[in-house]
């Protein structure tokens, strides 16, 4: 192990929603304390942290006194400004670390990042002007979808294209922002594998999951995957070359599409991952005790899975029905604590264990 964090010691998280709530429980599971980082007041996180600092990411001052309050500082969400890392790095080390947050905050570089590695990703071309626009419709066609390079989330941020003629509609819909046009891909499924790697280099992948999305939004994953033998050991062997070209340390969710002969990349996520929480009841370490394992100089778990899970959103009301869901018990519930009710958020998920016939 190398530096190990001593007992008691503080994690920093940046974010306060449902992953930083998890990823605090994880750590005090494994004896450190967690202060949370987040602009908006109350968030999930801080009903489960040791402290809690309110304020923009735009706050010097507050950043330098959370840094320097903290053994270590992660994040739940990778859109975090550079301006702010580069005032906390100066004063702590930020794991998963900056070259990580910059590949993925923008598609062009993530995927040219990928290309580079000899991954595959859909094809595509990059859109900064109108008229980019023009040659990216004449490279890429229809039916394609474009996205914006930076700032998308859960299907936001992309518009659908059914034909070239509608490209200057998705472009003036996306706000002639820099953006990104993807073939659309005829997948037969998405998977996603969700990996970690150690500050002494060693890597370790849980079993890739099969996904469902509703409305754009992540709605199941199971485990394991609908895919034969050769793809899962494509998937968890490409994952480990994308951690190790990054000299990564934390947890990485990566997304793909499988097609009848290939696997492509759909984006990569340097953190803990909404298609990793079947984790929780499907390993002995999950992925949030993973990432703290790795930012904590510690050793990995080995990813095993001892149970097929089947993983659901509770999306908006869907979290409501607490008679139901906590009368089944192979299913173990995680609720996020967010009072306000809202179509569209996400208010926790329920893993059910699956048993083999
Ligand atoms: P993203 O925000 O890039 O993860 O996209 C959200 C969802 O849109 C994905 O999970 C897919 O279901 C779908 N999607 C995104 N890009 C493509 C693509 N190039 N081809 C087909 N479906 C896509």
């Amino acid at each position: 192990m190398i530096n190990p964090l001593k007992q008691g010691s503080t994690i920093g998280i940046l974010g306060g929603g449902q992953l930083g709530r998890m990823l605090a429980v994880a750590a005090s599971k494994l004896g450190f304390k967690t202060h949370i980082y987040e602009p908006e007041k109350n968030p999930p996180a801080s009903q489960v942290a040791n402290k809690v600092t309110t304020a923009a990411y735009e706050d010097t001052n507050a950043l330098i006194t959370f840094a320097n309050e903290v053994d270590v500082i992660t994040f739940e969400f990778e859109n975090i400004p550079e301006t702010a890392l580069n005032t906390l790095e100066t004063i702590r080390k930020v794991l998963p670390a900056r070259n990580a947050l910059v590949t993925s905050q923008d598609r062009i570089i993530e995927k040219k990042f990928l290309e580079e590695l000899g991954l595959k990703v859909a094809p595509y071309a990059n859109i900064n002007t109108q008229s980019d626009l023009l040659s990216a419709l004449a490279t890429v066609g229809a039916p394609s979808i474009m996205k914006t390079r930076r700032f998308g989330y859960d299907g936001k941020g992309q518009v659908r294209l059914k034909e070239v003629d509608c490209g200057n509609i998705a472009w003036e819909e996306l706000g002639k922002t820099p953006c990104v046009l993807e073939g659309l891909i005829n997948f037969e499924k998405e998977i996603s594998v969700i990996g970690a790697r150690n500050q002494s280099g060693e890597v370790v992948c849980f079993d890739p999951g099969e996904n469902t999305h509703k409305d754009g939004i992540l709605h199941t994953t199971n485990v394991p995957a609908g895919i034969t033998t050769s793809q899962r050991m494509d998937a968890v062997l490409l994952t480990g070359k994308i951690l190790n070209a990054l000299d990564y340390v934390g947890v990485m969710g990566i997304e793909l599409f499988v097609t009848s002969d290939e696997l492509l990349i759909n984006e990569i996520a340097p953190r803990v991952h909404n298609s990793g929480h079947w984790t929780q009841n499907g390993c002995v370490i999950d992925q949030f005790e993973q990432h703290i394992r790795a930012i904590s100089g510690w050793h990995l778990g080995d990813g095993k899975r001892h149970s097929n899970v089947l993983m659901t959103n509770l999306i908006g009301t869907d979290a409501l029905d607490i008679d139901t869901l906590s009368k089944d018990t192979s299913i173990g519930i995680h609720l996020y604590g967010k009072e306000i009710v809202k179509s569209g958020r996400k208010m926790g998920h329920i893993n059910k264990i699956l048993v083999d016939n």
